[in-house]
C-alpha cells in the first residue's frame, strides 16, 4: 500500500507528459491486483473525418520499460480510428468497454462522452477483476489531474494553444533527437538535418483596427478562431503557441523549403478567404526560418521575426522566409553570437 501511495506521489511530481504516460503505466502493471499482457495509452489525433490512434506509451508484461511512437510519426503510418471497432466505439461513448473473446481487452476512455482524447487499453489473459477496474479508474483519474495542471500552466487560456513559457523547452525537446537516435546509439545531438525543422511566425495584419472598430469582445473570437484554423491547417504533431496578443509561433518538422512554404501559404490562404463574422475578412503576414544546427528558441525565433517584418513592409498578407531573403540580399544574415559571453 504504501508503495502505491509513493508510486502516485511520484507521478503527481512529473510536468513532462511523455514521463507522466510512461509512469502511468508502469504504475499500473506494478499495483493492479490482476496481471495484464499489456497495457497501451492511446492519444486520438487527426481532424474529424480521419483520426488515427498514436501510442504515447505501451507496457508489454515481460519488458523492462514502456515505447511510444515517435513525436514526429508521420500521421499516415498511425493506424485508422475505424480500424479499431472496439476502440471506436469506447471513444464514441466513454467509459469502459469489455470486449468479448480471448485474450480479454478492457478499455477506459479518457475524457467524458463527446469530448474523449485517448484511451488506455489493457490486454490480460482473462476479463479484469472488478478490484482492478476500480484501481485502474481510479489511478486515470489522479492521470487526468495532473494533465490539467500541465494544461493549465502550459496552454494559453483563451486559444488552448501552448504559451510562450512552454517554448524554449519545447523547442530544445523536439529538435533534439529523440528515441531513433538513442537506439543507434548516436551521441545526444541536435537532430537539425538541412533545414528538416522549421519556426514560422505569424502576426495578424491591422489587427488593431479590428479592436478599434469591433471591440475587444469580437477581437477575442477572431484570435480564437484564427487558432481554430492553425489546428486544421497543420499536421498533428506540429506545435502550435500563441505568443501573446495577436502573433503565433509554429515549429514543425518539413522535408523542404518548398514543403514549408506550401505549407504555410496554405494556410495564409484559409485565413484569407474565411468570412469571419461580423468583420469579414482579415489577412495574416507569416516569416519563416529553417532551423540550423545547434540553434537557440532565442536565435531562431528572431529569425523568423525578421522575416515577418519584412512581409509587413512589403504589402502584409504574404508568406516570407528568411533564407530566401537573405539569398536576394533583402536581408542581412545575423551574426552568430560570440560563444564567450561578456558578463560584465
Ligand atoms: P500590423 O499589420 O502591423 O501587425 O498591425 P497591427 O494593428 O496588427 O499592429 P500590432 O501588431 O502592433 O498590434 C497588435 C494589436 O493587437 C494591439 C492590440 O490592440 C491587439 N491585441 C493584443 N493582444 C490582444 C488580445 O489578447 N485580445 C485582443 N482583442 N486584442 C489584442
Ligand atoms: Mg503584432
Ligand atoms: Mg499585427
Amino acid at each position: 500500500m504504501s508503495d502505491l501511495v509513493h508510486g502516485i506521489a511520484e507521478l503527481s511530481s512529473l510536468r513532462d507528459r511523455e514521463a507522466l504516460d510512461f509512469a502511468l503505466v508502469l504504475l499500473l502493471r506494478q499495483h493492479c491486483p490482476m496481471a495484464f499482457d499489456s497495457v497501451r495509452l492511446l492519444r486520438l489525433v487527426g481532424e474529424a473525418g480521419d483520426q488515427r490512434w498514436q501510442t504515447c506509451a505501451n507496457l508489454v508484461h515481460d519488458e523492462a520499460q514502456p515505447t511510444r511512437d515517435r513525436v514526429w510519426v508521420d500521421f499516415n503510418t498511425l493506424p485508422r480510428v475505424e480500424d479499431y471497432p472496439d476502440r471506436q466505439l469506447c471513444a464514441f461513448s466513454g467509459g469502459m468497454l469489455r470486449s468479448k473473446g480471448t485474450p480479454a481487452f478492457t478499455l477506459f476512455a479518457l475524457g467524458p462522452a463527446g469530448k474523449v482524447d485517448g484511451l488506455l487499453e489493457i490486454q490480460s489473459e482473462q476479463s479484469l477483476d472488478g478490484a482492478t477496474e476500480g484501481m485502474v479508474t481510479g489511478l486515470l483519474r489522479i492521470y487526468r489531474n495532473v494533465q490539467g495542471l500541465l494544461d493549465y500552466g502550459e496552454k494559453d487560456s483563451l486559444t488552448e494553444l501552448l504559451n510562450r513559457k512552454t517554448f524554449d523547452g519545447a523547442f530544445i525537446k523536439a529538435t533534439f533527437h529523440d528515441s531513433e537516435s538513442r537506439q543507434l546509439a548516436l551521441p545526444e545531438r541536435r537532430m537539425v538535418h538541412g533545414g528538416s525543422y522549421w519556426l514560422a511566425v505569424i502576426d495578424i495584419d491591422h489587427f488593431k483596427r479590428v479592436n478599434d472598430s469591433f471591440g475587444h469582445l469580437i477581437g477575442d473570437e477572431v484570435l480564437v478562431l484564427i487558432a481554430r484554423l492553425m489546428r486544421a491547417s497543420f499536421r498533428f504533431n506540429d506545435q502550435l503557441y500563441r505568443f501573446g496578443g495577436e502573433e503565433f509561433v509554429i515549429l514543425m518538422r518539413c522535408a523542404t523549403t518548398e514543403d514549408a512554404a506550401g505549407v504555410l501559404e496554405r494556410f495564409r490562404t484559409r485565413v484569407q478567404e474565411h468570412a469571419f463574422p461580423q468583420i469579414g475578412h482579415i489577412t495574416v503576414s507569416v516569416g519563416f526560418a529553417s532551423l540550423t544546427a545547434d540553434d537557440t528558441p532565442g536565435a531562431a525565433f528572431d529569425r523568423a521575426d525578421k522575416a515577418v517584418y519584412y512581409a509587413k513592409g512589403h504589402g502584409r498578407n504574404q508568406v516570407c522566409s528568411y533564407q530566401a531573403l537573405v539569398a536576394a540580399g533583402e536581408l542581412i544574415e545575423a551574426q552568430e553570437d560570440s560563444q564567450e559571453a561578456d558578463f560584465f
